[in-house]
């Protein structure tokens, strides 16, 4: 059995790990030449984390995350704790740990667990095509591949998804664009175990540890799609934004390294049940492109990876019956959490600011036991549960 996985994101590296763990031969393309993730970091959740355990990670997985013992929301304005709790109920109900981590560390995890060497970079798929014995895609260099199944992995604008859809698709503006980068801890900004949050007027600033005594930051502000924007200008966009905060998130506006800040318009896609064309089929942000705001797509890439193997291994010598399982497991589950993520996206960025308002409210008479409930709810019902 050999698989072509199209993508070396988090999505098709954790696919190639966990399809070369059951004995299949596996081959990765990636149209970049070199290893640059976009973004500064992810929070991976404990479902990401327990896939990630499953394909032989969890002290790499581990060294790499930060430690998030306790949650608070603070009100952006004056600066004041609106509730702060400890995460200790949710890793006991779920069994693992979260674990934010840095884009780049996660990805050299995953590109040294598969196999550096065994990346193919600098190939761009231009077309796939499903065949009666194989599947087969060619390249923008001329040259082709073929394997008995090809997984698109190709993240949120995928040539393989329209492959299996037959069309193109159009994504959605959420509404907002994200500001994240990394800086040093600084107690001023919040405590350095907690992810902290800072929310006001629809607007959202937060600061996450990961390894190594860094926050993961990130600004959510709302504006219409298509903004100018000049790389390298974060720190005046945003003190223009959060002019009037508290002074946590202006020792954080300072403290950014601006050539580092990444801008993010952000998008989703109406949840699709059709992952499967013959031979091809999709995972990750091409099977589900979310809004970051529970923090899963990354995640559900990887449970996605788990479910393929799990599949494969089910119906080892029966490629249309395994990617039939394959889709069945996912589709549902994986949809779900984009239209979950899109609710939290609408309260949080105020799409009806009396529901924003009602839930700063709700945050002030918080002690943790709702929003924790929430989380696990994201958390459970992947392949590993
Ligand atoms: P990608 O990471 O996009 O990888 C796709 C790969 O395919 C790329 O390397 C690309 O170069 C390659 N490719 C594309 N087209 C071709 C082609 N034609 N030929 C060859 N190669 C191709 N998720 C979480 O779980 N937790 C979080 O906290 C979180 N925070 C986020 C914050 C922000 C601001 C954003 C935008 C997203 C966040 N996510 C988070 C989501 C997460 O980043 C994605 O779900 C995840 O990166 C998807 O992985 P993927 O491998 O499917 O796609």
């Amino acid at each position: 059995m050999k698989a072509v996985i199209i993508g070396a994101g988090m999505g098709g590296l954790s696919a190639a790990i966990a399809l070369k763990q059951i004995g299949h031969e596996v081959e990765v393309y990636e149209q970049v030449t070199e290893n640059k993730p976009v973004g500064a970091a992810i929070s991976v959740w404990s479902n990401g984390v327990k896939c990630l355990n499953h394909l032989g990670l969890e002290k790499q997985t581990a060294a790499l995350g930060g430690i998030v013992d306790s949650m608070s929301y603070v009100d952006g304005f004056t600066g004041e704790t609106m509730c702060r709790f400890s995460m200790q109920p949710l890793i006991d109900e779920v069994g693992q740990r979260p674990y934010p981590v840095a884009r780049a560390e996660l990805q050299m995890m995953l590109m040294t667990a598969y196999g550096m060497a065994d990346i193919n970079f600098g190939k761009k798929m231009v077309s796939v095509a499903d065949g009666p014995t194989q599947a087969t895609v060619e390249f923008a260099d001329g040259t082709t591949a073929t394997g008995d199944i090809v997984i698109g992995a190709d993240g949120a604008k995928s040539l393989t998804r329209e492959y299996v859809l037959g069309g193109p698709v159009e994504r959605r503006y959420a509404g907002y664009v994200n500001f994240n980068g990394l800086v040093e801890v600084d107690e001023a900004i919040g405590p350095a175990t907690e992810w902290t949050t800072y929310v006001g007027d629809g607007k959202r600033v937060s600061v996450m540890p990961i390894a190594d005594n860094r926050f993961y930051f990130f600004f959510d502000v709302t504006m219409p799609e298509g903004e100018p924007y000049e790389r390298g200008t974060a720190r005046e966009v945003l003190a223009d934004n959060f002019a009037r905060w508290a002074p946590g998130v202006q020792r954080l506006i300072e403290k950014l390294d601006p050539a580092t800040t990444n801008r993010v318009e952000i998008l989703d896609l109406d949840p699709f049940h059709t992952w499967v064309k013959g031979r091809v089929a999709v995972l990750g942000d091409a099977a589900h492109n979310t809004t970051p705001d529970i923090g899963q797509g990354g995640c559900s890439a990887m449970e996605d990876a788990v479910a393929l193997q799990f599949a494969f291994t089910e119906h080892r010598d029966d490629v249309h019956a395994a990617l039939a399982a394959y889709e069945s497991s996912r589709t549902e589950r994986a949809g779900d959490l984009v239209l979950r993520a899109r609710r939290r996206c609408d309260v949080t960025h105020a799409k009806d600011p009396a529901a924003t308002a009602a839930w700063y409210d709700e945050l002030r008479s918080e002690d943790g036991t709702r929003i924790i409930r929430g989380i696990v709810s994201n958390i459970v019902g992947g392949p590993l549960t």
